[in-house]
């Protein structure tokens, strides 16, 4: 009797979504969206409502103006999920907006599994089919040039949902091949110690100038042809840290991106994103995030001038998952309402480092010097207690031996002391699930607006596109399973690299040699050029190609 109570319940949550998801489609069809040449998208990683609020104060406490640049701009809210959890990691969550495809933490612009906690019906047999992106269908069915601007290293989550696809988001042996191979017009972000011997040969063969660690030559390229610009090993430095004379802002890197991209005559597709506010989150480090969040602002209003000069760009600036509960305002602050601007926004402003880069520093400073060291990048005098609490942090060499395995990180000890003198608050250290903002920008006026889901935002993107195919066509005619695309033909899988397997196709004098994650292919020893990533997942053992691969032989 209970069981079939909760069946019928069950029954119902399953009708109500289809209900709803029916009338999702029919009020984002009723909405007529002109199609532009040029799109750019917009992406604060992991930013909460707050964190807006917190830089927008920050910069009138600071006499910067009143204004975020974003501001004139904000239209809605976006409610950010993954297939099977309503607080989304940014894997799914960016992978959304990239395919319209809902997906599962880890998963990287592909099919997810069926699970039980599914929120929306999941199509259990296209389960690890890669799902195209709107960067794929804007270069492949429109021949517009392509470009991502990130300051994380270049395959981390959000860059890599919009130009690759695995179920992993860690595996960068899947995930940086294919964004090599994706042949973008620009990748510009972190990562030089990603790169490998054969993404620097394709990039050789392909044309693709490779800028390392020179932020003049970046500015000052002016070249027609693709180019990859990387700083550092892995991710840029933090806003707050940055040395402007050596690293580029991401700024500077959209303003380039978009001076070189629009030179191309069908016009681009842009994807920025403001990769480390969520990293400053997740640290609870409100001075980071804050000077996060003011960079990606930067970047807006660069985006912003062009399109509205331009009048046939459509911009959208959304965040992917909120974070970390960031509040202008906690219980350590009594009297909410007679604590003055100095009071709330005093301490931050004087920060001159994030906690990490504070860190750095004091790991390599004397016992007796640290008190001085962090009045000088903090305007904060510690305690002798804190400074017992640093010195016996656990990456704190010269602290108490005794009391290193109870000890936490340095950094973690930093915060700590400087959240103990601000008024922000957070709840957590990792994402949160309410609604984040939306700013959106079309020259004719026919924004996204209101509050949307995730997947309506992929909707808006294919419609502003003015896509003739939509990116599940796309899907079923460049991401098809190898054994149906070659059926009845004689192949074989060599996994002498377990990495990089190969298949091997024959037929009659014909051989076809596709190896994974790249988009060269070799017909009887001759390479040519697919247009599409090839995906390999292991899970099936199955390579994910175009169908019309099949006659080439
Ligand atoms: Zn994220």
């Amino acid at each position: 009797m209970f069981t079939s109570h909760i069946q019928n319940i069950n029954a119902m949550r399953k009708i109500n979504i289809l209900l709803s998801l029916f009338i999702f489609s029919v009020s984002l069809f009723a909405q007529e969206v002109k199609p532009v040449k040029n799109i750019i998208v917009m992406i604060p990683d992991g930013t909460s409502i707050g964190v807006y609020s917190a830089a927008r104060w920050f910069k009138y406490y600071n006499g910067m103006g009143k204004n975020l640049h974003i501001d004139p701009y904000l239209t809605g809210t976006v409610t950010t999920f993954s297939s099977n959890a309503p607080i989304g990691d940014s894997a799914p969550t960016g992978s959304t907006y990239a395919t319209g495809v809902l997906q599962q933490s880890g998963n990287v612009a592909i099919h997810p599994e069926v699970s039980d906690n599914d929120l929306f019906p999941v199509d259990g047999t296209r389960t690890w089919q890669p799902a195209a992106t709107i960067l794929e269908a804007l270069k492949i069915e429109k021949r517009k040039a392509v470009g991502l601007v990130v300051t994380c290293e270049f395959p981390h989550a959000t860059p890599a949902d919009f130009s690759a696809h695995h179920y992993k988001r860690s595996n960068y042996d899947a995930l940086a091949p294919q964004m090599a191979y994706q042949d973008m017009d620009v990748m510009f972000g972190g990562g030089n110690g990603i790169l490998t011997d054969d993404i620097r040969q394709h990039f050789k063969r392909n044309g693709t100038t490779l800028i390392c660690n020179d932020r003049d030559a970046l500015l000052n390229y002016n070249e027609e042809g693709k180019v990859w610009a990387l700083f550092g090993d892995k991710a840029l430095p933090y806003d707050i840290d940055r040395n402007p004379d050596k690293v580029p802002s991401l700024a500077e890197m959209t303003g380039k991106a978009i001076q070189l991209l629009s030179k191309e005559e069908e016009g681009f597709f842009l994807m920025v994103e403001g990769s480390q506010v969520d990293w400053a989150a997740h640290a609870n480090d409100a001075a980071a995030i804050i000077h996060e969040f003011l960079a990606f602002d930067e970047a807006v209003g660069k985006a912003m001038d062009f399109a509205r000069t331009n009048g046939n760009t459509a911009v959208l600036v959304l965040a992917d998952h909120g974070n970390s509960g960031f509040t202008i305002g906690t219980k350590n602050c009594p009297g909410y309402d007679k604590l003055s601007a100095d009071q709330l926004f005093g301490t931050v402003s004087k920060i001159k480092l994030s906690a990490n880069g504070i860190e750095s520093i004091l790991v390599n400073t004397k016992p007796g010097d640290i008190k001085a060291v962090f009045k000088e990048y903090t305007d904060i005098d510690i305690t002798d207690e804190e400074l017992q609490t640093l010195l016996s942090s656990k990456n704190y060499q010269e602290g108490d031996y005794t009391k290193v395995g109870t000890s936490n990180n340095m950094i973690h000890n930093i915060v700590n002391i400087i959240n103990s003198r601000t008024c922000f608050g957070f709840t957590t250290g990792g994402h949160t699930g309410e609604e984040v903002l939306l700013a959106s920008y079309h020259p004719q006026g026919d924004i996204l607006k209101g509050h949307v889901m995730n997947t309506e935002v992929n909707s808006y993107l294919q419609k502003v596109a003015g896509l003739d195919t939509s990116l599940q066509e796309l899907s079923d005619r460049i991401f098809v399973k190898h054994d149906h695309v070659f059926a009845g033909m004689n192949y074989s899988i060599d996994k002498q690299n377990p990495d990089f397997p190969v298949l091997r196709v024959k037929k009659g004098k014909n051989r076809l040699e596709l190896k994974a994650f790249s988009s060269v292919a070799q017909l009887n020893g001759k390479p040519f050029n697919l247009g599409s990533v090839i995906v390999y997942i292991d899970k099936n053992d199955t390579f994910y190609l175009p169908s019309a691969l099949a006659e080439k032989l």
